[in-house]
């Protein structure tokens, strides 16, 4: 069997859904009450023996759930612990790999599950070009989920296919995001979704290994995270139209969203204490893009106010900024003295804007003016279109041109609320953040966009105003 497809073949094209349960799984999920939109996250905490249910007084597998289907499904019926338990797999790939799928299961639930009389695994499975997807869900006689499996097949050879072998490397900085998004917002995690070891376990780089499930909506990665001497499976889906612009060439193809801009997603509690990285005068390539890097680690924001003259030289960074979850607020296209006579305000208002919207297509929009030198009058606060946004903590790092002085003046003085000021214009700014990010994640910050400060304190920002903190 040869497959080819065309870019941009639509993806229900070459699916076969196959005769599965599959919608009564995805019933079960939509019932989950972690979920919240469109996204499902479940979390299960799998400490010493805490995924097992409790036992049930029941000698034989009951005749309801045994699967109806019969020429396409084998089974693979054994004793587990007491337990009668067994596998269906799929007919279809009824060769060595659904056998030694099923063998698995069977050898890891002897190590898991105990006190369980009956046991059920059944699969779910969906076909996408050359590839079989497979989920399987043991049960216990109550239909309570014990465990689930997932693995992928390549109908050609037979063999296993590994999940992230599906991705390009730019996959795993979006994943990293999603994932400590959507594990934030079940809370399931809940301090420990905030602490250094959790960023530092769930970078990009961390994350190559996960059990895939992929049907036409949507893609379910299952992981392991080792936290705190805990191991914790985390289940994270995410939507085929964002994971497709991330598959490889010649792997799974989907029509792509040929949108510029998709910014990750970011989530902050409003409970917790947070602070506001502010970056004025770049983009300047080399620093900027560091800065992006070193905020990623730790899942942090920045706000990047940005002169107009710069933003023309480096689009394609003022794009990385805003896909990266960042904000990009005007510094004004030249620097000038808003308040001195003869600056035309309306051209430095009203340029930076322009200039973003032939960048992104006219798909993000400035909200945010930072003026030049913090300096502001009547007439400024009566004309701007934007709120105006100042500091509460100067750094002086463009005075100290010091890293290590930048740091101790960020540590020394930070408080909850605070608008910090930095400059990437400066490499020893930039450099700072090496140390200024995971110590502000260790002191209980999360670190924000000044838009998404101000909202979670309640603030509506209004044109003209000039903003400094948002304390709690
Ligand atoms: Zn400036």
């Amino acid at each position: 069997m040869n497959i080819t497809y065309k870019k941009l073949s639509l993806f229900r094209h070459i699916l076969t859904k196959t005769e599965t349960n599959y919608d009564k799984m995805k019933v079960r999920k939509k019932g989950d009450e972690m979920k919240k939109g469109k996204w499902i996250l479940l979390v299960l905490l799998i400490l010493t023996g805490l995924a097992l249910v409790p036992v049930i007084k029941k000698q034989l597998i009951p005749e309801g759930l045994r699967n109806s289907r019969n020429e396409d499904v084998s089974a693979l019926r054994f004793e587990v612990n007491d337990a009668k338990a067994v596998v269906f797999y799929p007919k279809n790939i009824e060769t060595e790999f659904s056998l030694n799928m099923a063998q698995f299961i069977k050898d890891d639930l002897a190590n898991s599950v105990d006190q369980v009389e009956t046991l059920k695994v059944d699969f779910n499975q969906y076909e996408i070009g050359k590839y079989l997807f497979l989920s399987f869900d043991a049960v216990d006689e109550q239909d309570h989920l014990i465990k689930t499996y997932r693995t992928i097949c390549n109908l050609e050879t037979h063999e296993k296919v590994e999940g992230n072998a599906f991705f390009q490397d730019s996959f795993y900085e979006f994943f990293s995001t999603e994932v400590r998004y959507q594990i934030k917002e079940s809370g399931i995690l809940g301090d420990l979704a905030f602490s250094r070891e959790f960023y530092e376990k769930t970078t990009g780089s961390n994350l190559h290994e996960f059990e895939l499930f992929m049907d036409e909506e949507s893609g379910l990665f299952s992981l392991v995270l080792c936290l705190s001497d805990q191991e914790v499976l985390v289940e994270v889906e995410i939507a085929m139209e964002q994971l497709a612009s991330y598959f490889k060439e010649d792997e799974v193809m989907y029509q792509v969203n040929d949108s510029v801009v998709h910014p990750v997603r970011h989530y902050v509690d409003p409970e917790r204490p947070m602070v506001a990285l502010t970056f004025d005068d770049g983009p300047v390539r080399q620093n900027t893009l560091i800065a992006l890097e070193l905020l990623d680690l730790y899942d942090a924001k920045g706000t990047f106010f940005m002169l107009g003259f710069r933003m023309e030289r480096n689009p394609d960074v003022v794009l990385d900024v805003i896909n990266r979850g960042h904000e990009v607020g005007s510094h004004t296209y030249n620097h000038p003295y808003l308040t001195k006579s003869g600056t035309n305000l309306n051209y430095q208002y009203s340029r930076n804007q322009e200039i973003l919207s032939e960048i992104t297509s006219g798909e993000a929009e400035i909200r945010l003016l930072r003026p030049p030198y913090g300096s502001v009058n009547q007439t400024v606060k009566s004309t701007s279109p934007y709120p105006l946004v100042m500091w509460s903590l100067d750094t002086r790092d463009w005075d100290t041109l010091d890293a290590g002085a930048t740091h101790d003046a960020i540590m020394n003085n930070v408080k909850d609320g605070d608008i910090i000021l930095l400059h990437d214009l400066h490499e020893s700014s930039v450099e700072s953040l090496r140390t200024v990010v995971p110590a502000l994640i260790e002191a209980g910050y999360q670190l924000v966009t000044v838009s998404e400060l101000m909202e979670a304190r309640g603030i509506e920002m209004k044109n003209g105003v000039t903003y400094s903190k948002a304390r709690k």
